[in-house]
């Protein structure tokens, strides 16, 4: 740890991806650019950094981390007893937002996984992380950078205002595309789940792989799992239309207490790329409560909406 804030440097230079490789290399930490959102990245190799990921997040030991990989060629090295369907998963959405639960191989350490012989692997959509992760011969563990339970950064400057004091470069690779963390995909039980939803829908799952989605055993193994998660410090409110929300506001108004609406329902695209944004935005204005219009549909509109009632959940006393 140190006095001074990590330093940006521009994801797109070579002499950043050399700089980060050396960072890695001697076991540290560094901000990591992804499609979904920026990552705390260690090496995976490396046992001393990917502990401290969990000193550095205040992160519980049993939520093991997802390893990014450099293409669909790498699996092989990590994963073993890999199914045909999640071969064809892979193939298709990778590089893409998908995070697909598999059986480890030996190279996958103990402290990635919490112990368990499963690991969690996917392959991120991101020039710049894909550029690092082919010159590595190595994969990177990258969990959101942002301390436990907090908001995800979608860009560089997200990550120094949460953990600057701790790492010592972030590689700018410009705000996330998505904006909202991977569908996480368990392909180790006899039927498929969805851990946590993302951009990838169920449907376009089920298509490729030619398999049904079983519901969700309801059991805590993914954060996306928690009930309450992805917390600003304001109060999050949340409401199924703008009517609802205008008038909430108008209510709080009177009350004296500072509201702000998050309403983009109808470009949902929109909405997940700018919601850490907009909840960072409204906590460093000293917005008291945020109240979001829930979008309806499937894919991301499901994805928006479990992050807004998990933010909201943990803004319950
Ligand atoms: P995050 O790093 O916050 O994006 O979260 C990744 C999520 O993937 C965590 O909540 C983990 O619980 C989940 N995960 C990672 N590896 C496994 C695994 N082997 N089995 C079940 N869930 C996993
Ligand atoms: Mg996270």
């Amino acid at each position: 740890m140190s006095n001074h804030d990590a330093e940006i440097i521009d994801g797109n230079l070579d002499s950043s991806i050399v700089r980060s490789v050396q960072c890695l290399k001697n076991d540290q930490l560094i901000g990591l650019p992804t499609e979904t959102v920026y990552g705390l990245a260690a090496l995976a190799s490396s046992q001393t950094a990917v502990r401290k990921i969990f000193e550095v997040k205040q992160r519980p030991t049993n939520h093991p981390l997802i390893l990014h990989l450099a293409g669909f060629d790498e699996l092989k090295r990590w994963a073993i007893e890999v199914p045909e369907y999640a071969k064809n998963l892979a193939a298709h959405f990778w590089p893409g937002p998908l995070t697909i639960i598999l059986q480890r191989s030996k190279l996958v350490c103990d402290e990635i996984t919490g112990g368990r012989n499963t690991v969690a692997i996917r392959v991120p959509n991101h020039p710049v992380a894909l550029r690092l992760l082919s010159t590595l011969n190595d994969g990177l563990v990258a969990p959101s950078a942002n301390r436990f339970g907090k908001v995800s950064p979608t860009s560089a400057h997200h990550v120094v205002a949460d953990l600057g004091s701790e790492i010592a470069v972030v590689l700018d690779g410009g705000d996330c595309t998505v904006g909202i963390e991977s569908t996480i995909l368990d392909c180790t039980r006899a039927g498929i789940q969805i851990l946590r939803a993302g951009a990838i829908s169920k449907v376009e799952i089920e298509e490729i792989a030619k398999l049904h989605i079983v519901k969700s055993d309801g059991e805590s193994r993914a954060s996306g799992m928690l009930e309450k998660h992805y917390a600003p410090n304001c109060k999050v409110l949340v409401v199924d239309n703008s009517a609802q929300a205008i008038s909430r506001q108008n209510e709080l108004d009177k009350a004296g207490v500072q509201a702000v609406v998050l309403d983009y329902c109808e470009d949902v695209n929109f909405y997940a790329k700018q919601l850490y944004a907009e909840l960072r935005q409204a906590d460093s204005n000293d917005v008291e409560v945020v109240i979001a219009v829930l979008p309806t549909g499937n894919g991301l509109a499901e994805a928006i909406r479990d992050r807004l009632t998990k933010a909201a959940a943990a803004s319950q006393p």
